[in-house]
């Protein structure tokens, strides 16, 4: 069978390696005759499979003890209630940049349980983020926050704001895209179904010290001590998800770690605004500083012929191109699981939409 090629901003395209050693276990997992779907979350196979897949991941990001690694539930979007409840305990006032859509989800979410202040916000045209010296003073916030990359507009940080503050990431479409200094980081935290596994899944990096801060009225489950000490086992965890991201680990550590994939990464962004930036058929409304190594939005001069791409790039085995619904144009996400031929098969069709249509 082939396979289309996938460029959905998540769920997103798994690596096929990976999907296909899930098919072969699905039915008998390592010999037990049953999925590891069926299996309790207490049995030592699971309990196992999960510490393995921890394991497998602090490798990859080269962290110690300082710091929890969690697998929780409830989407990205349950961390954006749960990083106010856990750090806002003694000070409920919360600074955050402002980088796009998700940042502001955040943001609005934040408010529920105390002043979430915006620090910094995206500007002009091409879409940039200000650089720290305009930032507003972030004073003796609680914390931080920052959206490195935004999975909607295609706007990255390619730099980190220095602060006396926590700082906070929501790393749902980037983490595992390339190293990652981790000493700049207290609390981070990512949806799974990017670079990850499936969709559901929620991997958090909490800095452990700053346990003691939680507001009283954090809710169990999204308080970060109780899930840390409760191995990520409060309620029952979505074990085949963690399982389909330990295979997502392995096959990252097999293709040489997080250097290797962030090489990748960057040569298929540049050779995708490379063809971009090469045409006056296409553009992308980011400066070229901030631009997205994960999510690239492009436009038609002509938007009258966005139907018509979309129809015939799909028809081209090139899979949800169609940019989100609040911006428009197209996006073409390319995680890690996305090879370089995917992006070459796109700059092929887009050369040729334009010889057609231009
Ligand atoms: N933050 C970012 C940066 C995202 O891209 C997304 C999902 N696209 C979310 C948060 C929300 O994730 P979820 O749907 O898993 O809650």
């Amino acid at each position: 069978m082939t396979r289309p090629f996938n460029f959905c901003a998540g769920p997103a395209a798994l690596p096929e390696p990976v999907l296909a050693r899930a098919s072969q276990e699905m039915l008998d997992w390592h010999g037990t005759g049953m999925s590891f779907m069926e299996m309790s979350h207490r049995s030592s196979e699971v309990v196992d499979t999960v510490a393995a897949a921890e394991a497998t991941l602090r490798r990859l990001l080269d962290i110690g003890d300082e710091f929890a690694v969690i697998f929780a539930q409830g989407g990205a979007t349950s961390q954006f209630a749960a990083v106010p409840l856990n750090l806002g305990g003694a000070n409920a006032n919360f600074a955050y940049a402002n980088t796009g859509q998700w940042s502001k989800k955040a943001i609005k979410e934040a408010g529920r349980y105390g002043e979430a202040r915006t620090v910094a916000s995206v500007e002009g045209e091409p879409r940039t983020i200000p650089l720290q010296d305009a930032w507003e003073d972030v004073g003796d916030a609680a914390y931080l926050h920052i959206t490195p990359n935004e999975t909607i507009d295609g706007i990255e940080f390619h730099w980190l704001p220095t602060h006396d503050v926590p700082l906070v990431a929501d790393m749902s479409s980037t983490l595992l895209s390339r190293p990652i200094n981790m000493d700049r980081f207290d609390v981070i935290y990512a949806g799974a179904q990017k670079n990850i596994g499936p969709a559901g899944l929620v991997i958090l990096l909490v800095r452990r010290e700053l346990y003691g801060r939680v507001m009283d009225s954090c809710p169990s489950m999204l308080n970060w001590q109780i899930a840390d000490e409760a191995g990520s086992m409060l309620n029952t965890p979505p074990t085949y998800s963690i399982y389909l991201a330990g295979l997502v680990f392995e096959w990252l550590e097999a293709e040489g770690g997080l250097a290797a994939m962030a090489d990748v990464n960057k040569k298929k962004s540049e050779a995708l605004y490379g063809a971009i930036d090469g045409s006056d058929f296409y553009g992308n409304p980011i400066a070229v500083r901030d631009r997205s190594w994960m999510n690239v939005p492009f436009t038609l001069a002509d938007d009258s012929l966005d139907k018509v791409f979309l129809a015939e790039s799909e028809e081209a085995g090139l899979l949800n191109l169609k940019g989100h619904r609040s911006v428009g144009g197209m996006r073409a996400s390319i995680y890690n699981a996305t090879p370089p031929a995917a992006v070459e098969a796109l700059i092929a069709f887009m050369q040729d939409f334009e010889a057609r249509h231009g």
